[in-house]
């Protein structure tokens, strides 16, 4: 089974229009690697104007919604991020599940809520160091995955992005058997959730502290489809050469 490689970025709370050269510079690195999917989650704010000069990647959303319209104020739903110009949208940021306190049903029915407005969707999911230094850290994110993935779920719309929270922005990363254990653990549950041939398609991405020192040999790993990328994807310097590693 060919997966075809998808590197994305995510721009987190980071962004200005002064920014905008940034993500044309990201597309033209992006269009010397045509075999490479390239997105980037960019601040709401920005999804127009990047959608509008993206040329090479697809732009995405940080979040949506559940509902699709409703009093919630300062929420967006996937209908509004995708007239935007958004064509995907991650879902369960451990930044989010911390921060907004999402629960694995938010996010599991947030994924359901972009598929019905035709978004892709990044599904993340990641253990703290706390749980991996006790040993269960495959078990607590197969019971965070199976809890979080949506009915119906399939590749062609559904990837999942393993992030262990203990290495996002800190340098920090997992020992290259550690993420071949967990992409590995995370493929096996997929094909008894899903069925081995949406498993063997779907995109399982890594995600934490990814860098251009790091990139090419956590691509190599057999059940690495690609990266999501925090900080280095902020600048076409420091992302173009995760883009070529993958
Ligand atoms: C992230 O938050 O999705 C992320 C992977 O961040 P960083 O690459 O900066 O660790």
């Amino acid at each position: 089974m060919t997966r075809k490689m998808l590197v994305a970025g995510n721009w987190k709370m980071n962004g200005l229009r002064a920014h905008l050269a940034d993500i044309a510079a990201i597309g033209d690195a992006a269009k010397a690697h045509p075999g490479v999917e390239v997105g980037l989650y960019v601040p709401a704010t920005l999804i127009t104007a990047a959608a509008e000069r993206a040329d090479g990647i697809f732009v995405g959303a940080q979040d949506c919604h559940a509902k699709s319209t409703g009093a919630h104020t300062g929420c967006l739903g996937a209908a509004m991020l995708g007239e935007a110009g958004a064509t995907s949208v991650i879902v369960g940021h451990s930044e989010r599940r911390t921060d907004q306190h999402e629960s694995d049903a938010d996010i599991a029915a947030k994924a359901l809520a972009a598929r019905a407005e035709d978004l892709s969707v990044v599904l993340c999911v990641g253990e703290s160091l706390e749980t991996r230094d006790s040993g269960s850290a495959v078990s607590f994110v197969l019971d965070q995955l199976l809890a979080s993935l949506p009915e119906g779920a399939a590749a062609d719309w559904l990837s999942i992005a393993y992030e262990p929270i203990w290495a996002i922005g800190t340098g920090r990363i997992p020992t290259m058997e550690q993420i071949a254990e967990m992409h590995g653990a995370i493929r096996g549950a997929l094909a008894a959730r899903l069925g081995a041939e949406t498993a063997a398609a779907m995109r399982i991405l890594y995600g934490g502290s990814v860098n251009a020192g790091n990139a090419a040999d956590i691509f190599t790993l057999e059940d690495v489809d690609g990266g999501l990328v925090g900080g280095a994807s902020l600048k076409a310097e420091t992302f173009g050469p995760i883009i070529t590693a993958a």
